[in-house]
This record gives structure tokens, sequence and C-alpha cells, in this order.
């Protein structure tokens, strides 16, 4: 019996060890989609406790404790800190199989040197050992001991990124913080509140202005080193419509009256079309995630809003949509590199053929089957994900991981990642389905580490 989480963790046979140790473990990172608050990193921030690290929005760790029976109080409520941290101790000792369990002790070995187990009993041990360590700890220490190179947050187009220029101008630190542009609020047309968040981006009296106002915002975000976008979309929508039919929607929509579905999906797709083309023009990558059903429990909802553990897979992805929005920027050569996530599993080797299709010598996997996404964020979700990309694509091509958190400790989800990475690879070498060829697994792991992200994002 291996011990538990010792240095050959996940890795069980001798290629596998080899390709981690050798090859995966020392990689530097490029986490080129988080949601980490670029103030904080400016400020570098530091933290007074785990739970405020641990707990305070990790809306994964509040399923888990729902599911174990935890009161809500101990969740999101009053509790005291110290109250929640033993509460999250007793619900994660007894998590097995759950990649919470996995991150969790990570982080506690790798950023407070905690090789034992977390649970009822030694919870007071590990509290007053990290908020010990966490007094030399800050934000941009995490970065820096993590070896990130470059990491881009997710930002609201009519975000003054102000955080970012004074990070860019602070000769101490030398990690690139780059914005990511991510408009989905601007496409939210049947939101309540749309009419409000038009205003945050000045003057708009008709589409054609709201166009002009998005990609003069993308310019600036070009100017500080955008090097990707984001849209967040419950299914990939295609309902092609004229310009005028378009026009007269949204003016409808500044006069007050809600669009109807299909109004909604021409509106949406006229303008994402129009920053997908922008995008491809600028050489940004387009991300797309998509295959949510969001915030589900509405009791849950009104009482703490959104991102509060209460979304879950969905089942309305079409990929006949997506292939037919992506064909529309193709027909052009307007398709930008894409990257498509879909939280539904079941998804991934129709997301694989798609992407497929669209395939061309521009860049080396210019469509991408974005890592396993949220609910798949784990050992079987992963080598689920990566398993079809090889049985349909090109996995030596891949742009691999990204921790998608808003949490400093995240990055111990890329030593997880390359550790079942090296795993599959191993696998297939050990069974004399591959050549054991040292020069290709290289070329192969640290591409998928890292150089291929590099690379794509022309970073
Ligand atoms: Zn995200």
């Amino acid at each position: 019996m291996k011990a538990f989480l010792d240095k050959d963790f996940l890795l069980s046979s001798d290629t596998a060890k080899h390709l981690y140790h050798d090859f995966a473990a020392d990689m530097p990172i490029i986490d080129y989609h988080c949601h980490l608050d670029p103030k904080e990193i400016y400020e570098d921030r530091q933290f007074e406790n785990i739970t405020q690290v641990w707990l305070g929005g990790d809306h994964y760790k509040w399923r888990l404790m729902r599911s174990a029976g935890v009161e809500e109080r101990y969740i999101t409520g009053d509790a005291s800190d110290r109250e929640k941290f033993q509460k999250w101790a007793e619900t994660i000792g007894l998590a097995i199989g759950n990649p919470l369990h996995h991150w969790s002790h990570l982080e506690l070995k790798n950023y407070f040197g905690y090789e034992g187990a977390l649970n009822g009993d030694t919870a007071e041990e590990v509290w007053q050992l990290c908020n010990e360590k966490l007094k030399g700890l800050s934000a941009r220490k995490l970065i820096v001991n993590s070896r990130v190179k470059a990491l881009c947050t997710t930002d609201d187009p009519a975000d003054s990124l102000e955080w970012h220029q004074k990070i860019a101008a602070d000769a101490s630190f030398d990690v690139k913080v780059l914005p990511s542009y991510r408009p989905d609020k601007a496409l939210g047309i049947e939101k309540s509140d749309y009419l409000d968040y038009l205003k945050r981006l000045g003057e708009i009296e008709n589409f054609a202005q709201l166009c002009d106002a998005l990609l003069a915002r993308l310019d600036f975000f070009c100017s500080l080193g955008c090097r990707v976008s984001d849209h967040g979309v419950d299914a990939v929508p295609f309902a092609p419509a004229s310009k005028e039919e378009v026009e007269a929607i949204f003016r409808r929509r500044l006069a007050g009256q809600m669009p109807s579905a299909l109004e909604e999906k021409q509106f949406k797709t006229a303008l994402l079309l129009i920053l997908g083309r922008a995008y491809a023009r600028k050489g940004l990558v387009m991300q797309i995630h998509f295959g949510v059903i969001r915030d589900n429990a509405k009791r849950v909802f009104r009482a703490l809003g959104p991102d509060a553990g209460i979304d879950s897979i969905g089942d309305q992805a079409s990929i006949r949509s997506l292939a037919a929005f992506l064909n529309a920027l193709d027909e052009t050569d307007e398709l930008p590199k894409t990257i498509l996530y879909s939280l539904n599993p079941n998804d991934n080797a129709a997301i694989e053929t798609v992407m497929g299709a669209f395939q061309n010598g521009s860049a080396v996997g210019k469509v991408q089957h974005g890592s396993a996404w949220w609910f798949n964020d784990h050992k079987q979700g992963m080598t689920e994900q990566m398993t079809s990309l090889a049985n349909e694509g090109f996995l030596a091509g891949f742009v691999g991981m990204l921790t998608d958190s808003r949490s400093f400790l995240s990055y111990a989800r890329h030593e997880y990642f390359r550790r079942i990475l090296c795993e599959l690879l191993g696998s297939w070498v050990e069974n004399g389905e591959y050549p054991n060829d040292d020069k290709a697994l290289k070329t192969i792991v640290q591409g998928i580490c890292v150089k291929n992200a590099e690379r794509y994002f022309d970073l």
C-alpha cells in the first residue's frame, strides 16, 4: 500500500512516475483562465486565517458541506471562522473520492507543509499551523512560489482595469497579470438589469453604438495585454437575423420591452458573431463555456445570490447550433482560435468531432476542447476529456490546465492535472500502445503542461 498523498500520488507505473517527476513537475504555470481579483494581487493581500482563504466564496466547498448535512450557519452564515473550519474539517475528513479531498490536502502539503490528514480530530492542529504560516504568505508570494509565469483574470468590458495597469507598472512583480474580456452582461438582453448595465458602457442609443462601445473596450483590453475572451452561455446560440431585425430588437429593449426567446437568440447570435470576428482580427482566443443550468435552488439564490453552489450540468447544448455558429465565422475565414468547454461530459465526443471540422494549418489545435471544467474537474473527468481528445483529435496540441479559481492556493490543481496526465500517457506506453520514445513523450508532456498554452495565447 502506498502512503496517502506520497510523492507518487496518482502515479501507478514506472513510466508515469518518470514522465511526471522528470518532465512535468518543475514546469512553470500559465493560468490562462482564473477569477482572481487583480486588486488583491496589486495590494498583495494577506489572509488572517485559513477559513478566509478556503471557505470565503468557495461554492465547491459549500456544496460538499451541505451534502454532508452541515447547517448553513456554519457555511455562509454567522458562525465564527474557527467553527466553520471545524465543520469543514469534519466534512473533508470523510469525503473519500471527492476531488476537494485531494485538492485540499495538496494545498496543505504544498503551501503549509502539512503532511497529515485533515479531519475533525486534527482541525485544531491544522488551524494553528495554517494561520501561523499565513502570516508569512501573501497573494504575490503564493503566485511566485507556484512558478506562475502568466495569469489571465476575468473582467467585464466596463471594468476600468486600473489594477492591471498598476500591476504592469510595478517593476517589483514580474508575473504577467492580463485581463480577459468577458462581455456576458452586454449580451444579457433578457436580464432585468440590462439597461442599468448599458449605462456603464456610455451613451448607447442603438445596436451599432453598443458594438462600437464594446469594440473600443476590446481595444483598450488589448492595449493592456489581453489575449483571450470568454463567454458563458446556456447553449451556443445560432439564430441568424438581418441587421434591421437585430437593431429593432435592441431598440425595443431600450424602450423597456423584453425580447422573446427567439429575439434573445437572434440578438446574441449577431453580437457574438461581431465579437468573434473582432477576436479573429486581433489574434485573440475566444473561450465559450456552455451546458450549465444556473441558480437551481431559488430559495438559496434569494438568500445568497449567484455562485452559491446551486448550479448544475444542463442538457440543453445544441451541437447543431455550435457547429453552425463556428461555420458562420469560418465561412469568411474569421473564426478565431476557440476553446470550447461544455459542463456536460456527454458532449465530449460531439465537441471533438465539431472541432475537427474547423481545424486548419493556421494554428496547432486551432479549436480546442477545454480542460475538464467545474463538475468534471476531477480524476475521472480529466481522464475522460483527454481520452476523448486523443480518440478524435490531437491530444499533443492540447493547451492544458487552468484553475478557473478565485483562490491563490488553487495552483495545486495544476499538479493534480499533471499527475493525471502522466498517469494516462504512462499507461498507454506501459501497455505498448505508444513507443517508449523519451524525446516525443517529453515534447507531449511539456507541451500540454505549459508550452502549448504559451504558443497558443502568444504570450
Ligand atoms: Zn471561469
